[in-house]
């Protein structure tokens, strides 16, 4: 072409890049893969082995190892013998390892953008430009916290072995999220990357060799998802971290319910991109094609439902379907193109087939005239729009270059809009007026908000959702707890001497005439059950000593339903907080003597130890008092102009299961935290001493708890916390009490992925407050919602 043609057209030329040096190493290699276990590689075998290949183009680049049962369990015994050692060194000695493997990433950033862009479609210029220095950035951050260790997470150990699973849109990154925290915190892992996009965590095996990860520390080993399964249910691994498919994540919770490992999630979503009337439109514009056509739409956190004030939908539509038209959809090895491939032909014909349901369904279609490559896997960018919320286009993750687009009137509006997920990973929202902005922030139901920006990302930030898209955070302070343990130390304090009663309550008694029955707390008030059940109650000699109402399903939602309506609790200041817990306190303390003679009459213990119960219980009233205004955010300094506020939100509704033990103490113990930070409550007390509970009716009462925050349900305490679990509405589940409980609860929060924390009652010592109270407590009562904030002209 000549040059007064190019001048004419303004066309690109096309840019290649060179895959020569990533082809030689996959012609080294022999382009046949065995597992990367305990530092060394295995032979690799015809029998067991699949192909990987480049989506652009359908060649094949390598065979890989269809790992078994065998494998896995060599990869977990070599992590086990490992990890002793490697949590033993001292955090300076990890942080070097960590640091090597930074500075070696960086010599060889562009052979890994370039084996990325081979395996995975995505363009070379994203890989090299997004996915590779932010992996280093990962490497660096993360030999800090090692190098820190001691200091800023005193009082927790590693996990162990843990088992991590990633899928193919992020191959590289998502591999160093999940090892750079492990490692930092001193455990050892197996992880299996995505079978489709395997070649990068291969690549990355030299790297540890070359950095000195000692061998075993980490172990890579490839296949498909029933290798994932194998890693799930090895009895030695101590923690899953898993990273794909909500369907999966689903599976997995339940795979490992009562299993006793640590779990995270990080799952899909589909989250809106919000553009007010005042928005600088050619900004916002610019910002969407970032936040639905990076990495061609395959992006958990993509902006794929567009959300646009009326006043503007004209004017927005018309100029996003003329930036359309300009994107470049073509060889990903190419660095002047926006829209690489798509990572299979399973996923295309997904896509297509999502788009054709949302047209069937009504949706209107418009997709630029891009021109696509003949062959490969390609999707053009897509428009859906006269969609209304309850499409599956509007609802369900594509996983693809798809945007649906909807318009709202007022902020209201565009809350409920943006809510109406049942994921609830990222946002997006786009306004000039920065208080609007600010308000809008909060309410919007997700892990992360970019305000005025979108897709940014930084080890220092965590990252991670609520609801369906997961459990946990990755990257910051929050994401290295993910991979530590609490490690109490062996507790001085003295616990009561009683052994827990962990028995089923009395038999049901059919009320007749006088009730006399202890009736159940819900929305502020004491009310009978629903079924008119009562159980007896007994003391220590077995003769009852009262009854108590014996709820069910019914009365459980009732309950749920008053701590929905009592969601201004969440908005109320941390100060109100504090004033009601410390006025809670009071009013305990004015009451110690009836809770003294209480304590005795359900569970025998001397004046003595009832007394310390009771005193106990106020002064964690007052801890939490205290606490209400002190455990605050953090304000991030990431590589923009601007900040990432680290805001703690209420985790919502939270399900309580308390335990045998202690009956006071358990009760106040975890519903004193829940509230501080925020959170509404259903409590349901010891089974075999419930009245410690129900006579707390009345502190609350006096002490200005707004109704519906703290609800009390007597009962059978295993199906009423199933019922708990499963209840869509409630936000999270603890339970401190029986390992039955617990894997009951992990199993039923499946449905809905709910945050979970299960404590074995014989294992804790509440009267410690290094056991009983404080920063561990805080955490599984609060989200951390990270809103990116730029500034600038
Ligand atoms: P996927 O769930 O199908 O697979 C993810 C990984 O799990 C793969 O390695 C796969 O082999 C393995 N796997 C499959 N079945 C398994 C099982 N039964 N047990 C254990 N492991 C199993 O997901 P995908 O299609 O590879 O990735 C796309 C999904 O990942 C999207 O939903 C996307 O939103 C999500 N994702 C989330 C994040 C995040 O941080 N929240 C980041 C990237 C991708």
């Amino acid at each position: 072409m000549s040059i007064a043609k190019i001048l004419e057209s303004m066309d690109y030329g096309p840019a290649p890049e060179s895959g020569k040096d990533a082809d030689r190493w996959l012609t080294d290699h022999g382009r046949a893969f065995g597992n990367f276990i305990n530092g060394k590689w295995s032979k690799p075998s015809a029998a067991r082995s699949f192909e990987t290949r480049n989506p652009a183009t359908g060649s094949v680049l390598a065979t890989i190892t269809q790992s078994d049962a065998r494998d896995v369990n060599r990869a977990v015994k070599s992590a086990k013998v490992a990890q002793t050692q490697w949590a033993a060194r001292s955090g300076h000695e990890r942080a070097k390892v960590l640091y090597a493997l930074a500075r070696l990433m960086q010599k060889h950033a562009r052979l890994f953008a370039v084996l990325e862009t081979l395996d995975n479609g995505k363009p070379i210029r994203e890989s090299r430009d997004i996915d590779i220095p932010l992996v280093a950035r990962h490497f660096y951050h993360h030999a800090g916290w090692a190098q820190l260790q001691s200091t800023e997470f005193p009082d927790h150990a590693p996990v162990g072995v843990v088992g991590q699973i990633v899928p193919w849109n992020f191959p590289l990154l998502m591999l160093a999220w999940k090892i750079a925290p492990a490692i930092a915190a001193g455990n050892a892992v197996v992880l299996k990357p995505a079978e489709l996009t395997s070649l990068t965590a291969l690549r990355f095996a030299v790297l540890c060799i070359e950095a000195g990860v000692p061998a075993g520390v980490i172990n890579i080993i490839t296949g498909d998802g029933r290798v994932g399964e194998l890693i799930v249910d090895h009895a030695d691994v101590n923690k899953i971290a898993f990273t794909g498919s909500t369907e999966v994540g689903r599976i997995i919770r339940q795979r490992t319910a009562g299993s006793g490992k640590k779990l995270s999630l990080e799952l899909g979503g589909k989250s809106p991109f919000i553009v007010f009337e005042d928005a600088d439109i050619d900004g916002a514009i610019e910002g969407l094609v970032d936040a639905i056509w990076l990495n061609q739409g395959e992006v958990c956190c993509a902006g794929s439902r567009l959300l646009v004030q009326e006043g503007i939908e004209k004017t927005f539509i018309a100029k996003l379907k003329a930036r359309m038209a300009t994107l470049r959809v073509g060889d990903p090895m190419d660095k002047c193109i926006d829209i690489g491939a798509i990572v299979d032909k399973s996923q295309v014909k997904q896509i297509a087939e999502r788009v054709a349901a949302g047209i069937a369904e009504g949706a209107t279609l418009f997709q630029a005239k891009t021109k696509l490559p003949s062959k490969g896997c390609f999707y053009p960018p897509t428009l859906l729009s006269d969609v209304h919320p309850s499409m599956s286009v509007v609802q369900d993750e594509i996983f693809g270059p798809v945007l649906v687009s909807m318009t709202f009137r007022t902020p209201d509006e565009a809350v409920e809009l943006a809510n109406n997920t049942r994921y609830g990973l990222a946002a997006s929202i786009w306004s000039e007026n920065i208080n609007l902005a600010l308000d809008i922030a909060p309410a919007v139901k997700a892990g992360v908000v970019w305000v005025n920006c979108t897709n940014q990302f930084d080890a220092a930030v965590g990252f991670g959702g609520y609801r369906e898209s997961g459990v946990g955070r990755e990257g910051g302070g929050e994401g290295m707890l993910e991979y530590l343990v609490p490690a109490f130390e062996k507790s001085t304090v003295t616990p009561p001497k009683t052994k827990p009663k962990m028995s089923a309550p009395a038999a049901k008694v059919n009320t007749s005439g006088i009730d006399r029955t202890s009736k159940l707390y819900i929305g502020g008030k004491q009310v009978r059950p629903d079924g008119g059940y009562s159980l007896s109650v007994c003391g220590p000699d077995g003769s009852a000593i009262g009854l108590v109402g014996g709820g069910n399903r019914k009365d459980i939602r009732n309950a749920v339903e008053a701590a929905t309506k009592a969601g201004g609790w969440a908005k109320a200041t941390a100060h109100l907080r504090a004033q009601i817990l410390y006025y809670t306190a009071e009013n305990l303390s004015a009451r110690s003597s009836e809770f003294i003679d209480r304590l005795r009459q359900m569970t025998g213990v001397s004046a003595k130890q009832a007394e310390r119960e009771v005193e106990s219980s106020i002064s964690r009233l007052f801890s939490y008092g205290a606490w209400a205004d002190k455990f605050e955010g953090t304000v991030h300094a990431p590589p923009l102009r601007g900040v990432a506020l680290a805001m703690k939100e209420p985790v919502g509704i939270i399900g309580m299961g308390c335990p045998e033990e202690t009956p006071l103490l358990g009760f106040v113990s975890m519903m004193a935290p829940a509230i501080a930070m925020g959170n509404r409550t259903v409590l349901i007390p010891s089974n075999a001493h419930p009245l410690a509970a129900t006579d707390f009716y009345q502190v609350l009462d006096t002490s200005d708890v707004p109704a519906g925050v703290v609800n009390i349900v007597t009962g059978d305490k295993t199906s009423l916390m199933q019922t708990l679990a499963e209840h869509e509405m409630v936000d999270g589940v603890w339970s401190f009490g029986s390992a039955i409980d617990g894997e009951i609860i992990e199993r039923g929060s499946a449905r809905s992925i709910k945050r979970t924390w299960v404590r074995d009652e014989t294992d804790q010592n509440l009267y410690d407050p290094k056991q009983g109270e404080g920063r561990e407590f805080l955490r599984q009562a609060t989200e951390v919602k990270n809103i990116w904030i730029p500034y600038g002209e």
